[in-house]
Formats: C-alpha cells, sequence, structure tokens
C-alpha cells in the first residue's frame, strides 16, 4: 500500500497532462465492519495520510444527496467519492462471453467516458465502492475454479469499474494475480483506460492474467473520454506489460463513425505499431466493438454530458433486440461492415501474427 502524498489532478492541471495523476477522492466514506478488515485500515491510513475528509455511514445506500446546485455537478462530485464496505454477495454474475464470470473488487470508475456502460448499469450510484474482504472474494473464485475443473474458468474484473484506477488504494488487482498465477485452472482478464501499471510489473503472474488497455482513434478519445489517461500513456503502458511478460490485448472500443473515421481508425493502428515493443507485437489480440446505445443510457448521457457531440440518431441506427428485453442501437450493417473491413485489414497489416476475437 504506498503512502507517498498524491497530487489532486485541480492542483497539477498547468504543468502536467492532466491523465497522469492518480485519483485523489475529495470524500471517504467506510461503512460498518470495513475497519475490521487490514485493507480497511491500510485504507483509513492512507486517506489521513492524503488529508482526505471522511465519515462513517451505516450504508452506501444512504449517500444521496450530493453537494451542488445541479444534477450535472451532483453527479460530477459523487464520481469523486469513495466508499469503502465489505462485499456481502459472494455469488459472482455470469460475464460471457470474455469471461465465465464477474470478479468484484469494486464498481465505480474516476472516468467521464460519454458513452460509458456503467451510465446506467450504476443509475443513481455513481460514486466509486471498493471491498475491502477481498480474501473472501478469492475464497469465492476458488470454489468455482474447483467447480470448473478440468475446464478453466476466467474472471473478468473490469465488469463494474476500472480496476487500475483505484489500484493505487487498494492494491486489489496486484493481490488476484498473484493468487491466479498459482491456479492452474484459473485465468484473470481485465480492461483499462489508464497507465499505472507500475504495481503490477515486478508481479508473478505466471502468464494467467491478461491484460487489455481499451484505446481509440485519437478524435474520439479527446472529445468523449474526458479523465482517463491519454493515448500515448496507455500505449506504453502496454509497451510495460508486454515486457513484464503479460499476455497483451486491445479492445477498440466504442468503434465510432465520424467524418474522418477511416484516417482516425488507420492512424491508430499505424502509431500501435509504431510505439509498441517488439515483445509485445507477438500473441496480440484484438476485440472491436462499435458503438452501441441503449434508449436509457441515451437519456442519461444528454443529462450528464449535456454538451457532448456524441451523435446518437435513431434513424441513422440499426436496432437491435437485446436479450433481456431492451434493445441497442448499432451501425447499419453497411456502415459496421465498412468499419470492421477497415480496422481488420490495418490490424492484419500491422500486426500479422495477431488474433482478433471478435467484431461486435
Ligand atoms: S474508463 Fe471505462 S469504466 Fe471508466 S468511465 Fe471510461 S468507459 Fe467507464
Amino acid at each position: 500500500m504506498p503512502t507517498e502524498k498524491v497530487v489532486p489532478s485541480s492542483a497539477t492541471k498547468s504543468r502536467t497532462p492532466r491523465a497522469t495523476v492518480k485519483f485523489v477522492p475529495e470524500l471517504v466514506y467506510f461503512e460498518p465492519g470495513a475497519l475490521d478488515y487490514p485493507k480497511g485500515k491500510q485504507i483509513m491510513a492512507w486517506v489521513k495520510a492524503q488529508g482526505i475528509e471522511h465519515q462513517m455511514t451505516t450504508s452506501h445506500n444512504r449517500i444521496t444527496n450530493f453537494p451542488g446546485e445541479t444534477e450535472v455537478e451532483q453527479y460530477r462530485i459523487a464520481k469523486r467519492t469513495l466508499v469503502v464496505g465489505v462485499r456481502k454477495t459472494l455469488k459472482f454474475d455470469q460475464s460471457k462471453p470474455s469471461a465465465e464470470y464477474a470478479i468484484p473488487i469494486g464498481t465505480g470508475c474516476i472516468g467521464h467516458c460519454h458513452y460509458c456502460y456503467l451510465q446506467t448499469t450504476l443509475g443513481a450510484k455513481p460514486y466509486i465502492r471498493v471491498y475491502v474482504n477481498t480474501d473472501d472474494v478469492w475464497s469465492a473464485a476458488k470454489r468455482y475454479i474447483e467447480e470448473g475443473k478440468p475446464e478453466v474458468t476466467r474472471f473478468e474484473a473490469s465488469c463494474t469499474s476500472d480496476p487500475l484506477s483505484i489500484e493505487h488504494i487498494t492494491g486489489s488487482l496486484s493481490e488476484l494475480i498473484e493468487k491466479m498465477a498459482q491456479e492452474e485452472f484459473g485465468r484473470l482478464r481485465f480492461v483499462t483506460k489508464y497507465h499505472h501499471v507500475e504495481p503490477l510489473l515486478d508481479l508473478h503472474h505466471n502468464r494467467r492474467t491478461d491484460v487489455r488497455f481499451s484505446v481509440n482513434a485519437d478524435d474520439v478519445i479527446r472529445q468523449f473520454e474526458p479523465g482517463t489517461s491519454r493515448f500515448e500513456e496507455r500505449i506504453e503502458a502496454a509497451g510495460k506489460i508486454a515486457r513484464a511478460g503479460y499476455p497483451l490485448g486491445f479492445i477498440i472500443a466504442p468503434i465510432y463513425w465520424y467524418n474522418g473515421w477511416e484516417e482516425g481508425y488507420r492512424t491508430l493502428i499505424k502509431r500501435l505499431a509504431e510505439s509498441l515493443p517488439e515483445e509485445a507485437k507477438r500473441d496480440l489480440t484484438f476485440e472491436l466493438i462499435q458503438h452501441r446505445y441503449t434508449k436509457t443510457a441515451k437519456s442519461v448521457i444528454e443529462k450528464r454530458y449535456p454538451k457532448s457531440k456524441l451523435e446518437m440518431k435513431e434513424e441513422e441506427r440499426k436496432y437491435k433486440w437485446g436479450r433481456w428485453g431492451q434493445g441497442k442501437y448499432v451501425y447499419p450493417d453497411e456502415k459496421a461492415g465498412a468499419l470492421k473491413t477497415l480496422i481488420s485489414e490495418q490490424i492484419y497489416e500491422h500486426f500479422p501474427t495477431s488474433r482478433i476475437l471478435y467484431f461486435t
């Protein structure tokens, strides 16, 4: 658990690019029992060392009134609030197709990606929650691994958060990586838009954790992903991860149709190829996900990011029925086909030994 003082992004804005700083919450709540665990105590020590305001709460469900005049302001403050608690539900959600189960180490994210799916899945609870009882979570994971034998059971650690963005506070991802290294029949994976990989580089991972970086055309990152690491930082971090021996992949998502998209995605793949060290180019995987939205997501995005230029016009989309009733709006076949073809060709041109796992 690091104890160095981390400087909030607002204090360094003029000198340092925004994404190089680590997240520092403005307010931290501790739920009952959290301080009974070593991780809860460690987080409290970190909070005190940072001089962050903190208080106890009987439950995160009671944290409903965030300061701010408007809903947008309240949302922004909620995203800078951390809740430290004990994970009670140890039955894991499914996480098909990328893994069998979602492994819970936290929820919420410090980023402000306009199209983030957490907008709808977390609804009125956009604050960041972390769990201190990672030993209980790991025991549950072990049971799933045992049940799944002789098949390999995969766990996704980024279903409800970006775990790297809070790793300097919890250390939970590192714990999972080292534990998974011992499991012949278990694999861990996570995806991130952050570059703070240092804590992971010296871990014993045994190549049983897949690290994926979410990347996009530069215009898309700059317009729609405030609060995340810049493209160059993610690529540099990807190189470090590859040199540390982890299996590496990229998720290009959401693939977005805009004026100049061909050049944008060509440049993206070219820059990846130019920037990555040779060892990172071996056995790369790519996952390609086109932009989609639901009607619920659209109304939340319009409220929270009222100036967003994210295009969500139903008349320009194709409706795709969803398994749970609510359908999504994706690109019509012609546009989706053009996106898939150009990006796949570029990937195979620059990374002939890589694999595209899917386009969806
Ligand atoms: S970094 Fe990922 S989890 Fe965080 S806001 Fe952006 S899309 Fe959502």
